[in-house]
């Protein structure tokens, strides 16, 4: 069934501080409007034709308080251009009406058209959205962070249980979080002289990360651009990939830690709840398991990854492991997420081997959790190397990889009889930054780049440069299996164009072949590109 055809709303947050506002008739719902238009700092101009013993109490409390003007008769269109305020030629900010009845149909008809002309916004209570210039929204907030929800009349009490539900998913702390990150993010701006627009960051206003975002900076890097946006590029990174638990529980010191290159005090990044575990006589000695945690969605670990994380003394986590999966772990078990941020990689890498080693000599059962799988792209082998010189032999369990899984959640058949007889998986970044040299086109293969989409301008020109035709399809596939996972499907040729538009949601792959035309309903689009949201059926 579709909802609506009707395009979808502009919501934005608007300040009403020190405006001018109608309140217009009375109903059960007038007193409560205007304690939230006294709360919003507006200055309220009452209108209706009643007296002042007919008002509810808590509404003549504060006229009589002098919070509220009260004009003790009927609405009248000359009060739209004399009750505003002086900036404004007292033409009044917004309109409120809470009428009901004929009351309601006399303030409506007077009031629709020069509004309009004056384009003063109006809000007319318990119609449907179309009958008003704006809707308001069910709202929640905490300090700086303010959630609104509507459901364009399809119920209040649906948006307020919809509103519900999402809050009781957030950290009750989100919003001190928020203005912890911001004060943080406000000092680097400063520090640094940089506005995010130089350095090509997110405004709150975009909806995406910028497709530059997920740039590489090498280690290497030390121009003083890199090293500038280097610490405000990490806080960016530290957003979007930690869960929020953890965001929430970091205190301005952790923050200042992440922040700098040396390795935070030990145990920074521990989820706070999580009580030490109980000391283990020396003479045991530490196991280590490198665990694949798959793809990023909880059901998509593995049996074997769900035992060995319940018997884990230490869980030393990758950066890319969603919060899906970290929060089906046991709260006993101290957490350490790695602080891989761009330029960080080779530090953050290190700084986990050595916490692992330590817990080892402790005699603890040190795990690893990797994102996918452990032995593809994730240095699972020099992990084993490393542990293996140390004295520490590996378990190693492996995961879904987000290489076969990210297609297939994209509807991408890697292989499909007389297609694609083979896949092909492959990094689009190289070591030390060098690009990889591009593979050969072969028509019937498909393409799987990992760890690609930061150079996908280079990447693309490198591959038509080596034979693949610019209008093979191709798919970018983004937080496979993710509640948010989205797959923007296209050609070679109009790849780059599509996630300038559309912006970056890391980490994706890029697909390439004609098994991506095999399972595709309807085209392209006019501008060469679909974008399709979310998991799909059944997930
Ligand atoms: N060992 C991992 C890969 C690690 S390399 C695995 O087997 O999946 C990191 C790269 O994996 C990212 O740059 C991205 O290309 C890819 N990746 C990881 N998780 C992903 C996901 N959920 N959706 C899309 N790509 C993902």
């Amino acid at each position: 069934m579709t909802v609506s055809q009707t395009p979808p709303p502009l919501l934005s947050a608007s300040s009403l501080h020190g405006h001018h506002v109608l309140l217009l008739g009375l109903s059960s719902l007038t007193a409560s409007r205007c304690a939230q238009l006294l709360a919003y700092g507006a200055n309220v101009q009452y209108i209706a034709d009643r007296d002042l013993s007919q008002l509810p109490i808590s509404l003549k409390d504060r006229i009589e308080a002098g919070e509220v003007t009260f004009h003790d008769r009927a609405f009248d269109p000359s009060d739209l251009t004399t009750l505003g305020r002086e900036e404004t030629d007292r033409i009044v900010d917004r309109v409120f009406v809470t009428a009901e009845g004929s009351e309601k149909d006399t303030i409506v008809s007077q009031l629709t058209q020069p509004c309009t002309r004056l384009r003063i916004p109006y809000n007319i209570s318990d119609t449907p959205p179309v009958s008003s210039t704006f809707t308001i929204l069910a709202t929640h907030s905490s300090g700086p962070l303010h959630i609104g929800i509507t459901t364009s009349g399809q119920g209040c009490k649906l948006a307020a249980r919809i509103r519900k539900e999402i809050i009781s998913f957030l950290p009750s702390n989100l919003g001190e979080a928020c203005a912890r990150l911001g004060q943080l993010r406000r000092q680097l701006q400063a520090e640094d002289k940089l506005y995010e627009t130089r350095v090509g960051l997110d405004t709150e206003e975009d909806t995406e990360q910028p497709s530059t975002f997920n740039n590489l900076v090498r280690e290497s890097d030390t121009s003083p651009e890199t090293l500038k946006t280097r610490r405000i590029r990490w806080l960016s990174q530290i957003c979007e990939y930690y869960p929020l638990s953890h965001l929430c529980s970091l205190t301005p010191d952790d923050l200042e830690a992440l922040l700098t290159t040396t390795p935070a005090p030990e145990g920074a990044l521990t989820a706070p709840e999580a009580p030490l575990p109980p000391s283990i006589p020396k003479s045991k000695k530490g196991s280590i398991t490198l665990l694949g945690s798959g793809p990023g969605h909880a059901s998509l670990l593995t049996l074997a990854a769900h035992t060995a994380l319940q018997t884990a003394d230490l869980i030393l986590a990758d950066k890319l492991v969603p919060e899906s999966v970290l929060s089906t772990l046991p709260r006993r078990t101290p957490l350490h997420i790695a602080r891989k941020f761009p330029g960080n990689a080779e530090r953050a890498q290190e700084e986990l081997m050595e916490l692992a080693l330590a817990a080892l000599s402790e005699g603890k059962n040190v795990l690893r959790l990797k994102q996918g799988d452990p032995f593809l792209f994730g240095r699972g082998g020099e992990e084993v190397i490393r542990f293996r010189k140390a004295g520490y032999p590996t378990k190693v369990v492996p995961g879904i990889t987000s290489a076969l899984s990210g297609p297939m959640f994209a509807g991408i058949p890697v292989t499909h009889r007389s297609v694609a007889d083979g896949v092909l998986i492959v990094t689009g970044t190289g070591r030390k930054g060098v690009p990889p040299p591009p593979p050969e086109y072969v028509p019937n293969r498909t393409v799987v780049f990992l760890m690609g989409l930061h150079r996908l301008e280079d990447l693309t020109a490198e591959l038509v440069g080596n034979g693949f035709p610019a209008e093979v399809e191709c798919a970018v596939v983004e937080r496979a299996s993710c509640g948010d996972q989205r797959v923007v499907r296209t050609t070679l040729s109009r790849v780059v164009e599509a996630v300038k538009v559309v912006g970056s949601r890391p980490p994706g792959i890029l697909v390439v072949g004609r098994a991506c035309e095999v399972l595709r309903e309807g085209g392209l689009g006019k501008e060469g590109w679909v974008v399709e949201e979310g998991m799909g059926e059944g997930w």
